[in-house]
């Protein structure tokens, strides 16, 4: 596929010149484009060769030769509060890091704010030393969102659809501000995913797959003491008998988040598929995921798969991008071994 920009100076079609149109793009190209306003500031600024081609299968075939990557990977985090284990965590990732953009964006609370401003700080220190990222971008969210963020608050199942559609926005927004024509991946990694392995970015890409999830457990003290982990994230699932049934029942409205005892889908669960002596590389269709640690093809993301904000198929954020992308034609896969790891509150 050839991406080229192009900007159009020949005049427009005058038959619409008699008609006194609502928005006359007569009027417009020649007000804009000639007379006085030919070297206007925005002409001037243009570079001379501001015409860019991009062929992307051809990108996609330098990024796999050029050695040790394989091509631009952009990292997308949504958030409202920032853990120094997360950030130590994504500056440890082994991949060449002039060949990883980052990309964040904070809602507009008290939260965020702290929270943005212990980012930037780090970001200072990062962007100043040996292995700086390619480049950061910083959002602030125009949508809104949720008062309280306290797990307990979060989890609440009366509050799901609302804060998962508020989360949706403020994740379609930061995609489709970074996204670059040379992004070949996108990870979605959660602002307290607080420990993965270093090599992450090069185990998921090595998959090759449309979308890849990995499963997050969380680090935990049981009863007697001891370092133990359990399964955090229930949005990595397989569809079922019961849970299709429950959404045909449904008001065009409604919406089925998993994880929840009142609404029992019966899915398989990936967190529930961990074997410890599995391999790491063993995969498993899936038919949504959560936002954990997801790898996306870019060019998933270029054919319109994005977070519904709304109910699609009565599923709504990264359970609705995973049937989104799928209705698109590319399959879903986790990797039920591969663990990362959840901050516990
Ligand atoms: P949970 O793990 O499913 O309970 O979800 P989280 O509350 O951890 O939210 C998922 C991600 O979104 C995390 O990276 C949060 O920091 C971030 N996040 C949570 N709420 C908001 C919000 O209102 N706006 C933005 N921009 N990010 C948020
Ligand atoms: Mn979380």
């Amino acid at each position: 596929m050839v991406i080229v920009y192009l900007f159009f100076f020949g005049t427009l079609s005058t038959s619409t010149a008699s008609a006194s149109p609502k928005y006359s793009y007569k009027k417009k190209s020649n007000g804009w484009f000639k007379g006085n306003n030919r070297d206007s500031v925005i002409l001037r600024n243009l570079p001379n060769d501001h015409i860019s081609h991009y062929d992307l299968n051809k990108l996609e075939a330098q990024a796999a030769n050029a050695k040790g990557n394989d091509g631009d990977v952009l990292i997308l985090t949504p958030m409202s509060k920032f853990l120094p284990e997360y950030w130590d965590n994504l500056n440890k990732l082994t991949y060449d890091h002039n060949y990883i953009s980052l990309g964040f964006i904070f809602p507009r609370t008290p939260e965020g704010d702290q929270a943005l401003k212990q980012l930037e700080k780090a970001v200072k220190k990062t962007q100043g030393a040996k292995g700086k990222f390619k480049k950061i971008t910083i959002l602030r969210q125009d949508t809104a969102s949720l008062a309280s963020q306290k797990e307990k608050d979060r989890h609440a199942l009366k509050v799901q659809k609302e804060r998962r559609s508020m989360m949706s926005l403020a994740r379609n927004s930061l995609l489709f501000s970074t996204i670059a024509p040379t992004t070949s991946w996108i990870l979605w990694l959660d602002a307290d995913i607080v420990e993965t392995p270093v090599t992450l970015l090069q185990d998921l890409i090595a998959h090759k797959r449309p979308v890849l999830s990995a499963n997050v457990y969380q680090r935990y003290t049981d009863e007697n003491g001891k370092a133990a982990i359990r399964p955090y994230d229930f949005n990595n699932w397989v569809e079922s008998e019961e849970g299709l049934k429950l959404a045909s029942g449904m008001k065009e409205e409604d919406i089925i988040v998993e994880g929840y005892s009142e609404m029992a889908t019966y899915r398989p669960l990936m967190a529930h598929f961990y074997d410890d002596k599995g391999s790491v590389a063993q995969e498993m269709a899936l038919d949504g995921v959560g936002g954990g640690a997801v790898l996306v093809n870019a060019d998933v993301h270029r054919d319109g798969a994005m977070f519904p904000p709304f109910p699609f198929y009565h599923l709504i954020e990264t359970e609705g991008f995973a049937k989104m992308a799928k209705r698109l034609g590319y399959e879903v896969f986790g990797l039920p071994n591969y663990l990362v790891y959840h901050y516990n509150e």
